[in-house]
């Protein structure tokens, strides 16, 4: 069986005090089974990185700018990102989409850059509530995962993450279905079979997991892993998520 991985959205949370809990947590630093991935805020990711040198956790961001460089005030680039060992970078969150007017050329700009500074991009695609209930759930995925084909040619690493993130399950407490997931998950497969048939795709699924939910989400077929939000504030919840494989 391979791997799962499981991401860790930290969102505008967290602390040094929980980035020293979750470091020296031994259930995450000792499964040969998973891959652990924490993207905590901008601002900790090198203190994270100072803690989990030589350890089983790997370092991501939530994000990243989609200029190389420059008068850009505020702005994280990717080879920042890189400069101090980030290994992941969470794109296209449906919340930087909402909030922040993420649109999908300036998510390709961000692909592109990711990959060229060798950082593994966790693109997130997701319907809203009122797409699903109108049938247009896998035309929307459709929709944002089309950039990938007009990049296909800038792909220069060899890891690309994918998570299925419907906006109705995401901080809600109502996860998709299993059947739901799959036929996602089973579309993304095929959409970006010939994208990526040189590359190690993962597919992951994000939606309010949870400690209760996640053996059932674990018997999915596809899904390589999760992306986790609100139950990765907790070690405890982590933990058991992370514990169930
Ligand atoms: C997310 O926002 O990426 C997410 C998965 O959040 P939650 O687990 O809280 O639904």
């Amino acid at each position: 069986m391979s791997k799962k991985i499981f991401v860790a959205n930290w969102k505008m949370n967290g602390n040094t005090e929980m980035i020293n809990k979750f470091s020296d947590s031994k259930v995450l630093n000792s499964s040969p089974k998973k891959d652990i991935v924490i993207c905590p805020p901008y601002t900790h990711i090198n203190y994270l990185s100072s803690k989990i040198s030589n350890k089983n956790i790997s370092l991501g961001a939530q994000n990243c700018s989609h200029k190389e460089n420059g008068a850009l005030t505020g702005e994280i680039s990717a080879e920042i990102l890189k400069d101090i060992g980030c290994e992941y970078v969470i794109l296209g969150h449906s919340e930087r989409r909402a909030n922040y007017s993420e649109d999908d050329s300036l998510i390709k700009q961000k692909i592109i850059l990711a990959c060229k500074n060798n950082i593994i991009p966790i693109l997130c695609c997701g319907e809203n509530l009122e797409d699903r209930k109108n049938n247009l759930s896998t035309k929307i995925i459709e929709n944002q995962l089309s950039i990938l084909k007009e990049i296909s040619d800038n792909f220069t690493c060899d890891k690309f993450l994918i998570a299925y993130e419907p906006i109705w399950a995401i901080g809600t407490g109502k996860s998709a279905s299993s059947p739901q997931i799959y036929e996602i998950l089973n579309f993304i497969h095929e959409y970006t079979y010939d994208i990526f048939s040189q590359l190690d795709l993962s597919i992951l699924y994000g939606g309010s997991v949870s400690t209760s939910n996640i053996k059932e989400l674990l018997t999915i077929d596809k899904c390589n892993g999760f992306l986790v939000g609100g139950a990765s504030l907790s070690l405890d919840s982590f933990e058991l998520i992370c514990e169930s494989i």
